[in-house]
Order: C-alpha cells, then sequence, then structure tokens
C-alpha cells in the first residue's frame, strides 16, 4: 500500500510502510474546510524503537560509507523525481494546510527541489580541514580533520512549510551520510510520507529514511527525542518545545539545533522607496497568512511617513483574497487549525485590551457556506501599542503587525533589538550606508535590506536568544550533520 491510499496516512519504518492501527490514529482535516479527509497512525513508542533500530542497522551496513558522489547522486534523482510527482505533493501540502495552491507550488515544493540539488553541490564540492603545525623543536605536524555522519538523526518539523522545512533537514542529513528519523507535524502529516515513497524509488536504502507521525508529549515527539538510539536532533518549531526538546535530550548530552519563533521587526526609513516598502511589507507581514517564522510582526517606520506606509499597507492588506485554495486568484489562506485561531483572537482581544486601534481586520471573515468551517482569520493591522506590550513582545504567528513611528536611526534600532528573539530583521532605505550600518547592528542571525525572504540556501540560516541555537544552510549544515576526527601526524 501507498504513503496516502484508502484514507490513511502511514508511517514509514525499515523501507516500508506500515500497516496503520486503527487503535491509535488521529483525524486529519482540512484547514480550509474543517473537514476530515484522512487519518493518522500514530506511532508508538515501539514503533518509533523499530524506526531508530533501522537507521542504526542501515548505517553500520554501509550507507555511511558510501562515497560522496553517489550520494549527491542520489539527491539529485530525489529532485528530479519531486519535480516529476510535483503535482502530487502540492495536492499533498494544500490538503494538509489548506494554503493558496500558487503559494505551493512556487514556494514550498519548489523549493524541496531547490534543497535537494543545493545539498548536493554542497556536498560535492566540501573539502576537509587540513594544518601544517610548527612544533617548538623545528619539526612539524600534519592535521586534517575526517568529517564522520552524525550518525541516527531525530528530524522534527512544524506544519508552516511542512516539506520546505523538512527537506532543508533531510537533504543535508542524507548528503552527509547519515539516516533519519523524521516525525513530521500531526497537523502536516502528508508529504513528510510521499517523499518516503520518491526516496523508495530513487533507491536509497531501507532505514535510511523513516517516519514516524504523532504529536509531542507521550508521543512520537517525545520517544524520539529521548530515545538512546539519537545521536542529534534538529528541530524547528515554537521557542517553548525547542526548550522541551533540550531538556529531553540533556541527559545523553546529544548536539541540537534549533530554529525556533521569530518576532521579527521592519525599520522603515523615510528616504525608503514607498512602492517597495508596501509591496515587501505586503508579503513579510501576510506571506502564508503571517506563518512563517521569518514573518514581519513589527513596523517601525520614520515619524515623517508614517501615516502614508499605514494608510498604504492597509489599503495592500484589503486587497489580498481569502478564498478557495485551488483557485489561483486566492493569495491568502486560512491559518493551519482552528486552536491556532483561538491563540490569534486571543492576541487581538488582548491588544485591543492594551489599546490598540485597529487599522483592518480583527475579525473572523464570512467566506460562504463553503469555507466557514475553516480556520479563517482577516489580515490585521494595529497602531497605538508599544514594545512594553504583549501582542509586541510575543510571537503570534498569524497575519497581522503592530506599526509603531520613531524619528532617529538609534531609536529605531533600540526598538527593533527590544526583544527576546532574534531570528530576522528588514531594513528600508535608500541611503546605502544607513542599510549596512542598520542590518549589522539587528541582533538577529538574518538581516535584509531592502527585501524580504529573499534566501541563498548556501548562507548561514537561524536565530540568536529565543530564535534558536546553531546555523544550518550550507557549510553550516555540513558542520551539524558530520562530526570531525582530527588526525595529528608527525612529519
Ligand atoms: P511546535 O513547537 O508546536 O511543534 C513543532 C514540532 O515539534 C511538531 O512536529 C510537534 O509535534 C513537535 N513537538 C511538540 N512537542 C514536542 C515534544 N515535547 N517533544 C518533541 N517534539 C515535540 O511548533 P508549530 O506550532 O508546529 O510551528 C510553529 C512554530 O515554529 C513557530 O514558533 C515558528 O516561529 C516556528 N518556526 C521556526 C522556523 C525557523 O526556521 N526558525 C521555521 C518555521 C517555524
Amino acid at each position: 500500500m501507498g504513503a496516502l491510499g484508502e484514507g490513511w496516512i502511514r508511517n514509514f519504518v525499515d523501507g516500508g510502510f506500515v500497516d496503520p492501527d486503527p487503535q491509535h490514529s488521529f483525524d486529519k482535516s482540512d484547514p480550509a474546510t474543517g473537514r476530515v479527509f484522512a487519518r493518522v497512525h500514530e506511532a508508538d513508542a515501539a514503533l518509533v524503537d523499530r524506526a531508530v533500530g533501522s537507521a542504526r542497522r542501515a548505517l553500520d551496513a554501509g550507507w555511511s560509507h558510501t562515497p560522496v558522489s553517489e550520494r549527491a547522486e542520489l539527491l539529485r534523482r530525489t529532485a528530479d523525481r519531486i519535480a516529476e510527482r510535483f503535482e502530487e505533493f502540492v495536492a499533498a501540502e494544500v490538503a494538509d494546510t489548506g494554503k493558496p495552491i500558487t503559494q505551493a507550488r512556487e514556494l514550498d515544493v519548489a523549493r524541496a527541489v531547490a534543497n535537494f540539488r543545493t545539498f548536493a553541490d554542497v556536498v560535492a564540492a566540501a573539502g576537509q580541514e587540513s594544518y601544517i603545525t610548527d612544533l617548538a623543536d623545528g619539526r612539524r605536524a600534519l592535521n586534517y580533520a575526517v568529517r564522520k555522519p552524525l550518525g541516527v538523526v531525530a528530524v522534527i518539523v512544524p506544519w508552516n512549510l511542512p516539506l520546505l522545512l523538512l527537506t532543508w533537514k533531510v537533504a543535508p542529513a542524507l548528503a552527509c551520510g547519515n539516516a533519519v528519523v523524521v516525525k513530521p507535524s500531526e497537523e502536516t502529516p502528508s508529504t513528510a510520507t510521499l517523499l518516503a515513497e520518491v526516496l523508495q524509488e530513487v533507491g536509497l536504502p531501507a532505514g535510511i529514511y523513516n517516519v514516524v507521525h504523532g504529536f509531542g508529549n507521550g508521543s512520537a515527539g517525545e520517544y524520539v527525542t529521548t530515545h538512546p538510539g539519537i545521536d542529534g536532533v534538529t528541530f524547528t518549531g515554537s521557542t517553548a518545545t525547542g526548550s522541551r526538546v533540550m531538556k529531553a535530550v540533556a541527559p545523553q548530552v546529544r548536539p541540537v539545533s534549533f530554529e525556533l519563533g521569530g518576532k521579527n521587526a521592519a525599520v522603515v526609513f523615510d528616504d525608503a522607496d514607498v512602492d517597495e516598502v508596501l509591496s515587501g511589507l505586503t508579503r513579510s507581514v501576510f506571506a502564508n497568512t503571517g506563518q512563517v517564522c521569518l514573518c514581519t510582526e513589527r513596523v517601525y517606520v520614520q515619524r515623517t511617513i508614517f501615516h502614508e506606509i499605514a494608510s498604504g499597507l492597509v489599503e495592500r492588506a484589503q486587497r489580498l483574497r481569502l478564498g478557495a485554495p485551488a483557485d489561483s486568484e486566492t493569495t491568502t489562506g486560512p491559518l493551519i487549525s482552528q486552536s491556532h485561531r483561538d491563540k490569534v483572537l486571543s492576541y487581538f482581544a488582548l491588544a485591543e485590551q492594551t489599546g490598540a486601534k485597529v487599522l483592518t481586520g480583527g475579525n473572523i471573515p464570512d467566506l460562504g457556506a463553503a469555507l466557514n468551517g475553516g480556520s479563517w482569520i482577516e489580515p490585521t493591522l494595529w497602531t497605538g501599542l508599544s514594545n512594553a506590550d504583549r501582542a509586541v513582545r510575543e510571537e503570534i504567528f498569524g497575519p497581522v503587525a503592530a506599526l509603531i513611528p520613531f524619528d532617529t536611526e538609534a531609536e529605531a534600532i533600540g526598538l527593533a533589538n527590544d526583544t527576546d528573539y532574534g531570528l530576522a530583521a528588514s531594513v528600508w532605505t535608500n541611503d546605502l550606508r544607513r542599510g549596512h550600518r542598520v542590518a549589522q547592528t539587528m541582533r538577529v542571525g538574518i538581516s535584509w535590506i531592502n527585501t524580504w525572504f529573499t534566501r541563498e540556501l548556501r548562507s548561514p540560516f537561524g536565530g540568536v536568544g529565543l530564535s534558536g541555537i546553531g546555523r544550518e544552510g550550507g557549510e553550516s549544515s555540513l558542520h551539524f550533520y558530520t562530526e570531525p576526527t582530527n588526525v595529528c601526524v608527525q612529519l
């Protein structure tokens, strides 16, 4: 039975799909309509144990020693096969998330293909570190580091960009010769499962890619992170869960890579190109219904153009088209779930209680009988809040931003950096020197000037503070997914 047949989303362990157990399963519904369309088999501790055991055996059977060129070739075949089955991945991602089909095509699945291609190139080009050491007695030693796979890597990912974020980790992990046990979000189990089929088709050995479905505590997430056979954990998700995962792996002292939440700032100076700013902010606040870790939730605007930017952004927010994912005119989908919408609405209420003026949005829209069962929410903009307010300090993860005026560059830097998070920032200005100056001062992992979300997959990606630990991307990924053994030779 294939990945997504007969209304079941299955686990994939030791090279095969596992027969589902109706006693251990949960519903998967469509966030756009609220309708249940599949059951997901929840992996128990025994199944997770089988997955980890099979991963270890497969590594020992030789995968970790496969020539790099072969692994790179397998990654390229995977990219090609995803490209061939592109529309199946798009359909699965849209069903799980309710996101507009155009976005699933242009971003989510396209980036999955790019992730495999990029890491095939990166690993094929990677060198090894070596140094000649001059010793005190005039002799010399040669040091070289041999990079070996980390081993069995737990890959835990969220629901907002499911396939994109999964392949961002799986591609470099496999490129470096690791085996993975993947725990997708309970909200988005489909594309990780479909990827298992593709990896089988391109000839990845059994046991190297495993998928176990379920939740966090008392479920697959906890079983994976506490399993003694795991050699490292790469996690993308909320800061609160990251902290829990850190505690779970602490007794065994395993390396972690954490890509966590954000409360990202945009800083708009009055010399910026207003049209460019408005297009950029419309994307950075509302893309994926605000459910991107990099989305802007704090917009600091120089007072001289504050009203122009605020009214322009309101106008653009009101032009966004909420609607059926399959409609190519739809720009904005629902939130992922009713419970996430409850959380976002609680921040709407809190913001209004603390003095927010709602410029647009703030409510649940009426989209008609076919869609009203979904978890829809209006794109929303506030003024009247300050950095002291919880709605400006805590990550909301919805289509909403607070607009706050500033007067000077120093004040803008202070406001933007006044956060416990530190993922991304964007600076809008036509003053070249000011752009670089401010972008470098941002206490974040990624700082953009006059753009947002433009990504180079070989560059380091990650956050500081509550936004994460470590960097992935290009060489940084190779470093996380390998362990060096340094050899010192007396010459
Ligand atoms: P989440 O933390 O609730 O869940 C993430 C994953 O962790 C899911 O697969 C979940 O089942 C699992 N999980 C939950 N509890 C666990 C536990 N105790 N042990 C092991 N696994 C557990 O996050 P979410 O709601 O799915 O995603 C949204 C969050 O992800 C936001 O905070 C967002 O900023 C963040 N995010 C960060 C990045 C980044 O690159 N920095 C990218 C995307 C999303």
